[in-house]
């Protein structure tokens, strides 16, 4: 891509990558190019989760400076490092730039509280333009756009502490190994007021439930009078006191943490008026569980009528079946809609790398099958809760064809008809034609997730996924068949230029 920039120029350079590689990924620069795309893939019962997919172009140093930078605390900076902090969620210099060994994901490094504004602004633009598309459709956002990440990494490591705390007095009452929705524990042993997470802020005391789940009450969160590093205690196993997950916060980073959950509040409150759905990406590990935590208080706070905001699991995580029940069981019990996402999951060599050469256990299924595994069972539970309630949505979001067709037998067998639009496809613009189409022809409620955006600001990212295509080649394969046996069959019956919707 470089070497034609700079044989072809920047004109013709852009021209060329139109009728290549952006022209096959990306639908157009803006919301007003993309909308004949839309159109016709609507034409064929294809919706459109629109994803506005500009990537700044910066080198590995440049992407490792800003990343130690940016999740990093001013307390850290000055000690020169945090002993008592886990090394999963501590930035480490080698994995700073989380571009590498990710293809099909878009990356963002923090800049400042204005870059971030400028992210929001674009989501809201997107948001806007999915609403003018049609009445069904989606919008992407990720976490990572919207804020300073070393939050996201404290607040991750607060709440898998809360969890271990859980397991740990589990193992103490003797309900080791059972799984995270039977383990019931006895409220009196669990919450010694000392341990009462809600003891700190002086808020809602119904939330004092010692849970991992019900940890922050949302409106606090929000709330300019509270202080937000109040929040991030975690309990010492040992001496059974809270305490700070670091020795102290600025005046800035408390800010900075309340403008990250604001930005999220008007990107939800603006999707909610304009009927759109926002689908909030699954990040690294080290970001997830804040990630899927800060969606599901939106959730709480936006799904009461119906679901607005999709969480993501992916499916290669140890850990991905406890998730997703755990967040169905909560939406069961309080009553709002439930919407997910179902992924295998997009970093694994990045993931696999970082635990080895860190030193930590790795957090995903050790083999293709057994993720497999997860994601069939996760999606057969929330299938049968889907039978029973109203309140339950799911995005399919694959590129395997044995688990879209588990998904329709399951349906078929469990009596989910297609159209009571609770079951979703999800698949990437310019992958998988072959699944999607026929999906939106025999009326299954399918979408393509459309990336969008200028060539050069989009190229960063397209040229992973031309990396991607390079180890996609056994599924390219079956494509280029299926095209070369249509071709001949149009040949054949004289039918080579006929319009494909007749
Ligand atoms: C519409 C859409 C939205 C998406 N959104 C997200 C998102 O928000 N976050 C995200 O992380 N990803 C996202 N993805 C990407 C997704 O997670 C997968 O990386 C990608 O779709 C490939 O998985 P598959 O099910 O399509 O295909 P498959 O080829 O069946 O699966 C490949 C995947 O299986 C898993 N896998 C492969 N080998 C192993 C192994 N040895 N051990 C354990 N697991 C293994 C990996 O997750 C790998 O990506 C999205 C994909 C789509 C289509």
């Amino acid at each position: 891509m470089n070497l034609s920039r700079k044989l072809l120029g920047q004109h013709l350079f852009e021209k060329l990558m139109k009728m290549t590689f952006y022209g096959q990924f990306v639908a157009g620069e803006d919301q007003e190019a993309i909308k004949p795309l839309i159109q016709r893939n609507r034409a064929f019962g294809v919706g459109s989760v629109l994803d506005y997919s500009v990537e700044e172009d910066l080198t590995p140093e440049e992407a490792e400076r800003k990343e130690m930078d940016s999740c990093t605390s001013a307390s850290e900076k000055e000690t020169g490092g945090a002993t008592q902090r886990e090394k999963q969620y501590l930035a480490h210099r080698g994995f700073g730039d989380r571009r590498d060994r990710v293809i099909s994901a878009r990356t963002y490094f923090y800049a400042d509280e204005t870059k971030c504004d400028q992210h929001m602004e674009a989501f809201l633009r997107c948001i806007e333009a999915s609403g003018g598309s049609s009445e069904d459709s989606f919008s992407a956002i990720k976490l990572t756009a919207l804020g300073r990440p070393q939050f996201l990494m404290q607040f991750s490591e607060v709440l898998m502490k809360w969890r271990k705390f859980f397991h740990q007095m589990a193992a103490e009452q003797g309900k080791a190994g059972l799984a995270v929705m039977e383990t019931r524990l006895e409220v009196k042993k669990l919450c010694p007021p000392q341990l009462c997470p809600m003891g700190i802020s002086g808020a809602n005391t119904s939330l004092c439930r010692c849970s991992t789940v019900d940890l922050l009450d949302w409106n606090s969160l929000i709330d300019s009078r509270t202080k937000l590093s109040k929040l991030l205690l975690i309990p010492n196993m040992k001496t059974g006191q809270l305490e700070p997950l670091l020795s102290h916060f600025t005046e800035e980073e408390d800010l900075q943490m309340k403008r990250m959950l604001q930005r999220m509040d008007v990107l939800a409150t603006r999707a909610l008026e304009l009927g759109v759905r926002l689908m909030v990406d699954a990040e690294q590990t080290y970001f997830q569980p804040a990630i899927s935590r800060l969606t599901l208080e939106m959730q709480r706070k936006f799904n009461m009528e119906k679901a607005v905001i999709f969480n993501t699991f992916q499916c290669y995580l140890k850990e991905a079946y406890d998730n997703v029940t755990m967040d169905v069981e909560l939406s069961r019990r309080e009553g709002w809609h439930f919407g997910a996402k179902l992924v295998r999951g997009a970093y694994m060599e990045q993931e696999h790398a970082r635990a080895a050469q860190i030193g930590y256990e790795d957090p995903l299924n050790p083999t293709y099958e057994e993720t497999n595994e997860m994601y069939q069972r996760c999606l057969d539970y929330v299938l049968e809760e889907i039978k029973y309630s109203q309140k339950v949505k799911v995005m399919v979001a694959s590129h395997n064809e044995d688990t879209v067709k588990f998904t329709i037998r399951r349906m078929a067998e469990l009596g989910i008809h297609p159209s009571e639009n609770k079951v979703y496809f999800g698949q990437l613009l310019g992958m998988c034609d072959q699944i999607t189409f026929p999906l939106g022809q025999a009326g299954y409620p399918v979408y393509k997730y459309v990336p969008y955006g200028p060539v050069n600001e989009v190229l960063p990212y397209l040229s992973r996924r031309a990396l991607e295509n390079r180890g996609f080649m056994k599924r390219a394969k079956r494509e280029r068949e299926l095209l070369w046996n249509e071709f001949k069959r149009r040949l054949i019956t004289g039918s080579l230029f006929c319009n494909p919707s007749h």
